[in-house]
């Protein structure tokens, strides 16, 4: 009798899963995040053309240092040792064509007089024109010439892949679980059988605010661009979050920042998880404390932002003034996303707070 095989089962497509199996994947995967970095960590290193000159006499080498550094100071390239073995940086290309029409010899020779007989060669080279962060880029550059390096331990944790410890991961991808749950929600009433393409593959975006220092799902919100231009998920999120605080522009949920009827269905489905904000400071109170009212904290201080799909630059910019701290996403926005696909705000050295992002949860 031959055996009979059953046909290999095809891994179903995103399109074939339901929104309920979606949500548990993202509870349940073991994935770490990745955080989203600026240019300087990701792109190839940048080179810029430089003029070495090879000394005559290496024992001359410190006092050749200490003359180029009074009269051709590095300024933008401090991050460059000076010299290697018997070579050392006089200037860049750029700083001497700004300077004057001299070539690197007439230059030496007739404006640092005291070196014109220090070197035998000049050469032009390039090396890296921005500063290691880190320590694989150390190594890189130092292959071609030898740089200041100050490693950054969080830095490097931060560019790995382990950088959330399995307790910390549970915890982000709970919360984002909570944010498609709320998409969950609100969409079930208006279509039964949700597939995860009805979110992946549509505008829906949802958003759960939480105080990470007491473990608590402080708001949440859910896209309303329907109705009104500018309620966004992540704006109505910050609104939500001000609710708790005695403000709120929108009557869209109740004082707790999360509306009571989707607070109890959350509750079934994560019978663990906590709601709720910590006592806020009034102006009265801080007062009384002789606390000035500057000091307390902005909307979000602190407080981590769960976010179905990428923000989009208005969201982003709301998440920048209400000082989120750090900001998880699911699903890029490849047409409007502001913190990875057209741009990464959190990384604009202009603004004078950056919060963190995180993605990866799939
Ligand atoms: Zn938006």
């Amino acid at each position: 009798m031959t055996e009979v095989t059953e046909p290999p089962t095809k891994k179903p497509k995103m399109a074939e899963t339901s929104l309920d199996n979606f949500i548990e994947n993202i509870k349940n995967s073991k994935k770490n995040l990745m955080a989203i970095l600026s240019d300087e960590f990701t792109k190839p290193t940048q080179f810029t053309q430089v003029y070495v000159g090879g000394v005559n006499n290496v024992q001359d080498l410190s006092k050749i240092i200490m003359t180029l550094n009074e009269k051709l100071p590095l300024k933008e390239l401090q991050h460059l040792k000076r010299a290697r073995k018997h070579e050392v940086i006089l200037c860049s290309v750029q700083y001497l064509n700004t300077q004057t029409q001299k070539t690197i010899q007439e230059y030496i020779k007739e404006d640092v007089y005291e070196l014109k007989d220090a070197f035998k060669y000049f050469k032009v080279t390039s090396l890296p024109a921005v500063p290691p962060k880190l320590k694989k880029q150390q190594q890189e550059f130092s292959r071609v010439w030898s740089c200041n390096f100050h490693p950054n331990a969080y830095l490097e944790k931060l560019c790995g892949d382990q950088f959330f410890s399995v307790n910390e991961l549970i915890e982000h991808r709970c919360y984002m679980a909570i944010a498609f749950e709320v998409a969950n929600y609100y969409l079930s009433k208006l279509k039964d059988n949700l597939l995860i393409t009805d979110v992946s593959e549509s505008n829906v975006n949802a958003t759960v605010v939480v105080d990470p220092t007491i473990k608590s799902v402080v708001a949440i919100s859910y896209d309303n661009r329907e109705n009104h231009p500018t309620q966004h998920s992540a704006m109505l999120a910050i609104d939500n979050v001000a609710k708790t605080q005695n403000g709120g522009a929108w009557n869209t949920a109740d004082k707790s920042g999360i509306h009571n009827e989707l607070q109890s269905h959350i509750k079934k489905k994560f019978a663990n998880v906590k709601f709720g904000a910590r006592n806020y400071l009034t102006k009265e109170v801080l007062n009384e404390q002789k606390k000035n009212a500057s000091e307390s904290p902005y909307l979000c201080t602190g407080y981590y932002v769960y976010m179905v799909r990428e923000p989009c630059v208005m969201c982003s910019m709301g998440l920048v003034h209400a000082r989120a701290n750090r900001v998880f996403f699911c699903f890029k926005n490849n047409l409007k996303g502001a913190l990875c696909s057209k741009t990464k705000l959190h990384c604009v050295p202009s603004l004078n707070h950056h919060f963190e992002v995180f993605t990866e949860f799939l």
